[in-house]
């Protein structure tokens, strides 16, 4: 059972997760927090659930999350300065966030794959989702969601990156509540630090993207493009260059190792 007391007491935040919504069961949290008309309204609130019933990733590709064992949440954006912010970035700042509560809780070395994943030992720990609603071109809400891998120790059907989690990693049962204000902690910090110094999380990011410099496989629907990760530009953008050294910028994409 989650404690939220628990929880309360690690938090060290001053607007993140200060509204936290605890619920066993929910749809997706992304879904619940961009419902037109729903009463979240507050920069910052958490939404989290113990069970995901139709937890997604990007493309509407389900999220599977088996109930109590792991962190299924997402976190509303609705003040201003940072609905007009890049969403690439904010995706990294969300990813950074993660990797760095892993780092300092249990000491793994996280890898962060473009553009949304988090791996330790070239497996997928995490999943994150930005979505948002918008009014004409003006967006209004923007959610992000997190899948973090915690306790959950069987991992069933196929993956096109193998999932682990924390328990598999470190062979005892983590506790969420502490995982999750870390994570909230931190988030806090390098939103603050994506409006005052966005290269600082993105140079974070590259650091820990071990992919750069290799050569890839970049799929986009039926379409497959190889080449060379040279970069990540000043939007988040993923630089590929090909065999004639030509420079293309991609905007989305699943990415592979050759
Ligand atoms: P991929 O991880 O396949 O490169 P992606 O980065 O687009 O794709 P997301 O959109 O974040 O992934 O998440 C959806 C994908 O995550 C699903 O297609 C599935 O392969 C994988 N997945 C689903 N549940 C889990 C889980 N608990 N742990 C790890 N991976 C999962």
């Amino acid at each position: 059972m989650f404690s939220f007391e628990n929880f309360d007491l690690k938090l060290d935040t001053d607007f993140i997760g200060r509204n936290f919504i605890y619920t066993e069961e929910a749809d997706s949290t992304n879904s619940v927090l961009l419902e037109k008309g729903n009463k979240y309204t507050i920069n910052g609130t958490v939404f989290f659930t113990e069970k995901q019933l139709k937890g997604k990733g990007r493309k509407n590709r389900p999220w599977y999350s088996a109930k109590d064992l792991n962190l299924t949440f997402s976190i509303l954006l609705a003040h201003k300065k940072y609905l007009s912010g890049n969403p690439v970035l904010l995706n990294f700042a969300g990813s950074l966030a993660v990797a760095n509560a892993l780092e300092n809780l249990y000491q793994f070395r996280v890898e962060l794959k473009w553009p949304n994943d988090v791996l330790v030992n070239g497996k997928k720990i995490c999943g994150i989702l930005i979505e948002s609603t918008s009014e004409g071109s003006k967006i209004e809400r923007l959610v992000i969601g997190f899948g973090i891998n915690v306790n959950q120790t069987m991992f069933q059907g196929s993956y096109a990156v193998p999932p682990t989690s924390v328990r598999l990693e470190i062979n005892e049962n983590a506790e969420r509540e502490r995982l999750l204000a870390e994570v909230l902690n931190n988030f806090e910090l390098l939103l603050i630090s994506l409006i005052e110094s966005p290269e600082t999380i993105l140079k974070d990011w590259k650091q820990k993207c071990s992919m750069i410099g290799d050569k890839i496989s970049i799929s986009e629907g039926e379409e497959v493009k190889y080449g060379i990760f040279e970069d990540v530009d000043e939007n988040g953008f993923l630089l590929l260059k090909d065999q004639n050294n030509r420079i293309e910028k991609i905007h989305y994409g699943d990415v592979s190792l050759r």
